[in-house]
């Protein structure tokens, strides 16, 4: 028993854990108390068990046997004989990439994303891991984590710090080849700052997060990395530097020699300028061949058309802070801000790290083929005499990490049909064909136990939401189970329009109140801190919700985060999405519902737009845009009222056997696994990515990435 202890951190020592439901249940069968109080986390549950329990526990329910096979899987992971990596990407294990995200979202423990391109960045390292792809992670710790949400009396959101202990994570010092701890430094307006580099293991891949609490620092400057998204531009273009200029140093220092640069999103885009100064000052190349090779060798993926999701710093501010980076290149300041502008010579406007990271990479892409259309057009002024199909931005479609969405009952039917080892051919399109010939009542069945499982989470959490705010308990309870359950969960925007349903009242009463075919619905999604009319959109939402004609068949939940989404994403029939098209640049959280057999009911934007084919799913409208906003909404509204009412829901109660399950329905969900769960799926996107990106820009070819 006295070894029990010592095996079980080291279990948690990597994050592996992760996307292992079975090593996960061990800690919550541990103590699920515990581990429901400190997110999850299983080094704070080992923390805080007591040498009794721990003992007693791990009697009752086999511990040191679960967790001999689980360090026996994790060291044969972590040692493989060969993988798609070694096969495929070979040519780079001695030169990874490296992948520069602000955020990156692994599990709820470990709080340094906020949303979708976190949570995209996170499925990316776990699916490199799963592929054996030779990739280094690059980010920062945000030591404050980020908010959670809790609305107050009046239904407005509050973002709550919730302290978390770094202690409780697997974070260790990184060391350079003496083995000395990692500290890099960044020029910043008369200041140098230091950070400290640490890192995580995900699987296989090295995840290295830079973090300013050092001695050393001013406490602004230990601030930097305090908060996610936190401060204003100032701070915002000094966290930018840290992980771009710091990012790319501490590679250098940790003797990492990418062979690819990979920024996903903009904010790391310094780290190209940085990566050019090495080359001119330590190998003395001229600075514009250095820029070119930089170019050569990067890759950049941008996430939005939304054209307020591109930072903007004025120029004052940038030129304040980029004099170091433009000295070291032996350019002029003028010169470097020019590379961050459309117009280099329009010295007023302000320096754009899109721009600079659009000027200075060969290989671009959007995250999905509309995406990649939108992205074309929306740049093309950049590109001067070259038509829009010409503009060199290409796209990879996002695809989400199965083992981490998947739910376990769902994993067991796609082991049994789909062959045990399903999870290792996933990109095949005829791995997923059995589905097919799975009995109807089988994938039922297992989708009713998800559901159930779904119902009582979301009744647990918005009956703790109204007890705090002394608000009645609903009775009987809300949302019964027979009942066709819809989710719609996302961050909080206008363009993403949670409030599309509720502009015909009477209309959504007579939805969802059917006698005979009642729909339930469940909403939740957070506002970005700063954003006014993010919150004044939940508090719309979440104050309609109290009308008597709805409280027992739409609830919403607060803090809308990993954990969350997991519970909504596997137990949901329906997963609603109906932003503006074409604003939505891909969306991921419909693929994870997908998997889990929920139906996608979504506009053709974003993903949707290419993997829709007329059966696997709903589409609302037809792709058409209307010029005005207004008219636009009404006809999308119109649209999904009339979706919803002469489709979805007879397809979900009509045509039921003697059993009671909906055949036409079921059909549905084996043909959208069928179609959808081979294409999007993080193993797809990143073979797309070795193949049409990081092979390419390794060898430096100056080829670029043909449009689609
Ligand atoms: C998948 C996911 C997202 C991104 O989903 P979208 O469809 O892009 O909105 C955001 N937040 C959480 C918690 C997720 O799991």
């Amino acid at each position: 028993m006295d070894k029990l202890l010592p095996k079980l951190q080291q279990l948690t020592q990597n994050l592996w854990w992760t996307w292992k439901p079975e090593v996960r249940t061990i800690f919550r069968d541990l103590d699920l108390d515990l581990y429901t109080k400190a997110h999850q986390n299983p080094m704070s549950v080992l923390k805080q068990i007591t040498p009794d329990q721990l003992e007693q526990r791990a009697a009752d329910v086999d511990v040191p046997a679960r967790v001999d096979r689980a360090l026996r899987q994790l060291h044969e992971y972590c040692t493989p004989i060969t993988t798609w990596g070694i096969t495929h990407a070979g040519a780079m294990r001695s030169r990874p990439i490296a992948y520069f995200c602000m955020e990156f979202g692994i599990h709820e423990s470990l709080p340094i994303y906020s949303g979708g391109l976190g949570i995209l960045a996170g499925d990316h390292l776990k699916s490199a891991s799963d592929l054996g792809i030779p990739l280094v992670g690059v980010g920062l710790l945000y030591h404050e984590g980020y908010t959670s949400q809790v609305l107050n009396k009046d239904l407005w959101q509050q973002d709550v710090v919730e302290p978390f202990d770094i202690a409780d994570l697997p974070l260790v010092p990184a060391v350079d080849r003496h083995g000395e701890p990692v500290t890099v430094s960044v020029e910043l307006p008369g200041r140098t700052v230091y950070a400290a580099v640490l890192e995580v293991m995900v699987g296989r891949i090295r995840l290295i997060l830079l973090d300013t609490r050092v001695k050393a620092n001013e406490p602004q400057d230990v601030a930097l990395t305090a908060r996610l998204y936190g401060g204003d531009q100032r701070m915002r273009i000094q966290q930018e530097l840290l992980l771009g200029v710091g990012g790319a140093r501490a590679l250098r220092a940790l003797g990492i020699n990418a062979s690819v640069f990979h920024l996903n999103e903009g904010h790391s885009a310094f780290a190209l300028l940085e990566r050019a100064r090495y080359r001119i000052q330590f190998d003395g190349m001229d600075p514009h061949k250095a820029l070119a090779e930089v170019a050569s060798t990067s890759v950049f993926t941008t996430h939005t058309p939304v054209d307020a999701g591109h930072d903007r710093f004025p120029a004052d501010l940038a030129a304040e802070h980029l004099g170091p980076l433009a000295a070291g290149l032996g350019l002029s300041l003028d010169e470097v801000m020019g590379l961050g502008r459309v117009n280099p010579h329009d010295h007023g406007a302000p320096f754009m790290p899109t721009v600079l990271a659009l000027k200075l990479t060969r290989r671009a892409n959007g995250v999905s083929a509309l995406h990649g259309v939108v992205s074309r057009k929306m740049w093309n002024h950049l590109y001067p005499g070259t038509k829009e199909e010409a503009v060199p931005i290409g796209h990879v479609t996002n695809g989400v990490h199965l083992p981490t969405w998947l739910a376990t009952e769902m994993n067991h039917l796609y082991e049994s049909h789909l062959g045990p080892n399903y999870q290792s051919s996933l990109t095949r399109p005829d791995t997923w064909t059995p589905i097919m010939s799975v009995s109807s009542s089988e994938i039922w069945e297992t989708k009713q136990v998800l559901k159930a499982r779904t119902i009582r989470f979301i009744r647990k959490r918005a009956a703790a939401m109204r007890e705090r705010l002394g608000l009645p308990a609903i009775e009987p309870a809300p949302l019964d189970p027979d009942a066709l359950l819809i989710g719609f969960a996302r961050r909080f925007v206008p363009y993403k329009r949670p409030d599309l349903l509720f502009t015909d009242l009477d209309r959504l009463d007579r939805l969802v109140n059917n006698p005979t075919r009642p729909v339930n619905l469940v909403f939740s999604g957070r506002a970005h801190p700063a954003d006014q009319t993010g919150k004044g959109l939940i508090q719309k939402v979440a104050q309609l919700l109290e009308d008597p004609r709805f409280r027992h068949r739409i609830l919403f939940i607060e803090n809308y985060n990993i954990r969350v989404g997991r519970m909504l994403y596997q137990g949901i029939d329906g997963w609603l999405n109906n932003p503006q098209r074409p604003l939505e640049a891909c969306g991921t959280s419909g693929m994870k519902v997908v998997l889990n057999g929920g139906l996608h009911i979504s506009v053709r934007d974003g993903w949707w737009a290419e993997a829709y084919d007329g059966e696997n799913g709903f589409a609302i409208g037809s792709g058409e845009i209307h010029a005005d906003q207004a008219t636009q909404d009404q006809r999308d509204a119109e649209d999904l009222f009339r979706l919803l009412e002469e489709e979805v829901v007879p397809l979900y109660y009509d045509d039921r056997n003697a059993a009671g399950m909906p055949l036409g329905w079921v059909e549905r969900m084996k043909h959208s696994i069928r179609t959808l769960g081979w294409r999007f799926n993080a193993d797809r996107m990143l073979q797309d990515y070795v193949n049409h990106l990081y092979l390419p820009a390794a060898i430096g070819s100056s080829c670029q990435m043909p449009p689609p």
